[in-house]
């Protein structure tokens, strides 16, 4: 039987009130963040952690526009300035399988301090979003946790970046979660230093992996355009494998394997995505164990690294992510749900809020916009249903499987931020829901802004 506690009322001291309140920082939250105070709001970012950033700084995930050739026609606005800036800035590398640059996951810390700072955005780190505060079914703030305790900051606009879709889920806006099977795999992200890069490169070379090798059955079966198959991808298989037939890594780690993202000049090999688990996301009891076993596994990934990798014989571990990387939990039921069609059709949107390309990757699909496909994100996606001054951004926004694939991709996180930033700043001016924005006046605020949207 369950036992309960009750919790008595309490008075909570209102700390700050705002316009433009952004939940989450990631590519989405921050993106959002700095077109709300360019378009003239006055706009809080509120992260639970101490940096901004969400899965780039705090996970790892460093290959933002991995998937860029020469005749990708790409997203523009903000996401394309996070990479020139990280590039001006130091804080980005040469990625190996692309024309793009990979943002260092720690010097991009600085990189978005840095971008917050300039457009005036006030920041607020360490604070944990709890409870939206609601008169009816209008979100007018949020009260959070933090180490000075519960506090409430009231806004005229709410932008749920959270990942998760934390806010709309507690306003009781219809989410939906896939069951944990057939949820994106959740990764432990690691780092290693002291690593030959002559010598790493050279084994690279001379036996080039491609994204055909994903495929060799069980959880990493990946459908393709068959034009994937033979191009090089920096995937690592072999090292672990070898690792197993020695007796290394125990027979139940044979899913360790997976993709690296740059090695520098100092022997820094970055991004390693090798660990792959399945758990919600949602649920701390298994992000508890998810951590611990990630961690594990991890460790086993760095001992077969050592041992079969050229260049890492002398190599140790890094760092780990600050936390799991999670890729797929709840995403909103919106007013217009994006579908495969879309992605994969080039779908045209009046609505529409910025481009990108038809870059697929998830749930066993890997697509790759070779060929300059893309489509447009509309702005409908990111409207949530029954909860009125809330707008939800990020990889959480409404679509199906395969949609969820291209827009959790983090430059279309950054695209769909943009909008949702803009659409809030011209609502607080305006004095309009978003359901009824003027959204002529919209896109012209995100092309001033650099945003492409046709
Ligand atoms: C291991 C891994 C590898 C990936 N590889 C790639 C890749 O190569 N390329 C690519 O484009 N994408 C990749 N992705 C996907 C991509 O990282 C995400 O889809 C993207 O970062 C989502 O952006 P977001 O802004 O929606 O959310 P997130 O980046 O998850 O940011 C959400 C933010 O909200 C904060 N937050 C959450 N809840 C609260 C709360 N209650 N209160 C306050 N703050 C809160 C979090 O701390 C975080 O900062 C990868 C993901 C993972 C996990």
């Amino acid at each position: 039987m369950t036992r309960f506690v009750h919790e008595p009322a309490r008075q909570i001291d209102v700390i700050r009130e705002t316009d433009v309140l952004v939940v989450g920082s990631g590519p989405g939250g921050l993106a959002a963040a700095l077109a709300s105070a360019r378009a003239g709001a006055e706009t809080i970012l509120l992260e639970r952690f101490g940096c901004f950033g969400g899965n780039i700084t705090q996970v790892g995930v460093e290959g933002f526009a991995w998937y860029r050739h020469p005749a990708t026609i790409d997203s523009e606005g903000i996401g394309r300035e996070f990479e020139e800036r990280a590039k001006a800035m130091g804080a980005a590398m040469p990625e190996p399988q692309s024309i793009s640059h990979s943002l260092d996951a720690e010097a991009f810390k600085v990189v978005a301090d840095t971008l917050v700072e300039e457009a005036g955005v006030i920041p607020m780190l360490h604070r944990l979003f709890v409870a939206p505060i609601m008169e009816g079914d209008t979100i007018i703030g949020v009260i959070v946790e933090s180490k000075a305790g519960r506090e409430a900051i009231l806004a005229k606009r709410v932008i749920d970046a959270s990942g998760d879709a934390d806010i709309a889920h507690r306003c009781g806006a219809p989410t939906h979660k896939h069951p944990v099977d057939e949820m994106m795999s959740v990764s432990v992200m690691f780092s290693m230093c002291g690593v030959n890069k002559t010598r790493f490169i050279d084994a690279v070379k001379a036996d080039p992996q491609t994204y055909g090798d994903w495929a060799v059955g069980g959880e990493w079966d990946v459908t393709t355009d068959g034009k994937e198959d033979e191009m090089f991808s920096p995937f690592l298989r072999k090292p672990f494998k070898a690792a197993l037939e020695a007796g290394l890594i125990p027979p139940s780690l044979a899913t360790i394997a997976g993709t690296w993202g740059t090695v520098s000049d100092q022997g820094d090999l970055t991004y390693l995505n090798m660990v792959h688990l399945s758990l919600d996301g949602t649920d701390p009891d298994a992000l508890t164990h998810g951590e611990m076993a990630g961690r594990k596994q991890a460790m086993h990934a760095v001992e077969a690294l050592k041992g079969f990798m050229p260049g890492c014989e002398n190599a140790k571990l890094r760092n780990f992510g600050m936390t799991l990387g999670i890729r797929d939990t709840r995403k909103i039921d919106a007013v217009f749900n994006l579908t495969a069609d879309d992605v994969r059709g080039e779908a045209r949107f009046d609505d529409s809020i910025g481009i990108f390309p038809e870059f697929i990757d998830g749930y066993g699909y890997l697509i790759l916009p070779t060929t300059g496909r893309y489509f447009h994100v509309p702005y409908r996606t990111m409207l949530p249903k029954g909860v009125k001054n809330l707008i939800v951004t990020g990889r959480t926004i409404g679509g199906d499987k395969v949609s969820h694939a291209a827009v959790r991709n983090m430059m279309c996180c950054a695209v769909a931020g943009q909008g949702a930033g803009v659409a809030a700043a011209l609502a607080v001016k305006t004095g309009r829901g978003f359901a009824d924005l003027d959204l002529a006046a919209v896109q012209r605020e995100l092309l001033r802004q650099g945003a492409r949207i046709n």
